[in-house]
């Protein structure tokens, strides 16, 4: 039991928050909001029954408690640009146990991003073993929108030897997965 940190990235607008809502909430907002934009956190309670059960800038929330539910601390990280994810906080990379790299299937770009978020991680934690990283493709209820194929997916995944999800935040799909496989990787270090 206890707490295990993990960290999800992407850039602005790529659908982190929605993502974070579904999976905690069940709920989807289609109104974007900047001003839940930077850095914050969730913390998710993930045996019995899951919900976000505190929400708050993460420099001010404390790490909480009892240590018979299993908890785990979600950083949300918004990263646009090099400078900015290079900027990241070391600590949070230190300290966290898993990460999901999040883009958009609507917006290629997004995805090439990823790869120098991936290769920061990989620095910061000294070698590739063993890390729980998981990607995410989001927003693939938009298909007239896409970029970003399965094929270039499947590619890509077996490249990086990293699992590819792709999901919708907002018709819920394959979102709780994402989290169940993140759980389960970070348990198993
Ligand atoms: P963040 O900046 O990474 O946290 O992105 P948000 O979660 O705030 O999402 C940005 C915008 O994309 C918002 O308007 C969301 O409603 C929208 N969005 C997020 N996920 C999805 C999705 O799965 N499908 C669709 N159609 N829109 C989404
Ligand atoms: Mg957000």
């Amino acid at each position: 039991a206890g707490l295990s940190v993990a960290s999800i990235y992407s850039a602005g607008g790529v659908g982190k928050s929605a993502l974070v809502m579904r999976y905690g909430q069940n709920k989807f907002l289609d109104r974007y909001d900047p001003t839940i934009e930077e850095e914050y956190e969730v913390t998710v309670e993930y045996e019995g029954r899951r919900s976000v059960v505190s929400r708050g800038r993460s420099q001010t929330r404390a790490a909480h408690r009892d240590a018979t539910r299993r908890i785990a601390k979600l950083n949300i990280i918004d990263t646009a640009g090099v400078e900015q994810f290079t900027g990241i906080n070391e600590n949070y990379i230190q300290r966290g146990v898993g990460f999901v790299l999040v883009f958009s299937l609507t917006q290629e770009a997004s995805l090439r991003e990823l790869d120098h978020i991936r290769q920061h991680i990989y620095r910061i934690k000294g070698g590739e073993q063993d890390i729980p990283i998981i990607v995410v493709g989001t927003k693939m209820d938009l298909t007239a929108e896409r970029e970003v194929s399965s094929q270039t997916m499947q590619e890509l995944a077996v490249k990086w030897g990293l699992p590819f999800y792709e999901t919708s935040a907002k018709k819920g799909w394959h979102v709780s997965e994402v989290f169940n496989d993140l759980l389960l990787r970070m348990r198993k270090r």
